[in-house]
């Protein structure tokens, strides 16, 4: 089966991208066959790891253009990835009113622990830290974004802290987060969004299969697939399994390659 589009990818625009080229990866994405290919840099206004900057978006946009016209053959999307945008409306609104852009992905990686703003990846370097309360944390500030009237379609990684979960200890499991995830997916349900598969750990699907389906159960109508690559060598990476267990969990691809899944 064709390969979904990439909706989620980071280049040189982003604050952690060093490895990143929008150029390569658009190489990449030819090579791989992919029917499009979403560049979403990072629009972010905390400031939690060094040197951490909100995408250049006019720079951003030219890049866009250029690779546009080196590409032809490539449909080529713009996009950013905003960071909390719940606590950033002005900003955010700048960002989005710099130029059209055709993926807009909400993301939240920060939370507040004892008044300061922690990246979940920071998680397991906060000493003490109940990763169970931090999560729970965490999955109401991700339902507090998708009830404000915040301007994106896409609900993109909503179970981030999955990411940086402790081994050793009790593994994490979609069930003990049962009431959270619900109530997330149904406010994204209600709002229109879109569900974000999330394949940057490999194996380790964000959201997973128990997850999507009750994304099916709640009314969610339609998935995309992210690489969250950071390299181009990344791209797409995954795919083969995300839409494997996407389709066990009730969603179908549209005729057109470049269209979302829907049920
Ligand atoms: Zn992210
Ligand atoms: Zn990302």
């Amino acid at each position: 089966m064709a390969l979904p589009p990439d909706l989620h990818v980071h280049t040189e625009w982003s604050y952690d991208g060093p490895h990143g080229s929008m150029d390569r990866s658009c190489e990449r994405a030819i090579e791989l066959g992919l029917p499009a290919i979403a560049f979403t840099d990072h629009a972010d206004f905390v400031k939690v790891h060094q040197d951490q900057y909100c995408v250049d978006i006019a720079g951003y946009l030219d890049s866009i253009d250029r690779c546009r016209a080196k590409y032809p053959g490539l449909r080529i999307l713009s996009g950013v990835e905003l960071g909390e945008p719940h606590w950033f409306p002005k900003e955010t609104a700048d960002i989005l009113a710099a130029g059209p852009l055709d993926v807009v992905l909400g993301s939240v990686h920060c939370i507040k622990v004892e008044g300061d703003i922690v990246d979940a990846s920071q998680f397991p370097e906060r000493q003490g830290l109940d990763f169970f309360a931090a999560t729970r944390s965490y999955l109401a500030e991700v339902l507090a974004m998708v009830e404000g009237d915040h301007p994106f379609e896409t609900l993109a990684h909503l179970d981030y802290p999955k990411r940086y979960w402790p081994e050793g200890g009790t593994p994490y499991r979609e069930k003990d987060f049962e009431a959270e995830l619900r109530a997330v997916l149904t406010a994204a349900a209600r709002t229109g969004r879109v569900l974000e598969v999330n394949t940057t750990r490999g194996r380790v699907l964000c959201p997973d299969i128990t997850v999507v389906r009750w994304w099916r159960e709640v009314g969610g109508q339609a998935v995309q697939y992210a690489s969250d690559a950071h390299d181009p060598d990344k791209i797409a990476a995954g795919f083969n399994l995300a839409t494997q267990m996407v389709e066990a969990a009730g969603f179908k691809p549209a005729r057109d390659p470049v269209s979302l899944w829907r049920r």
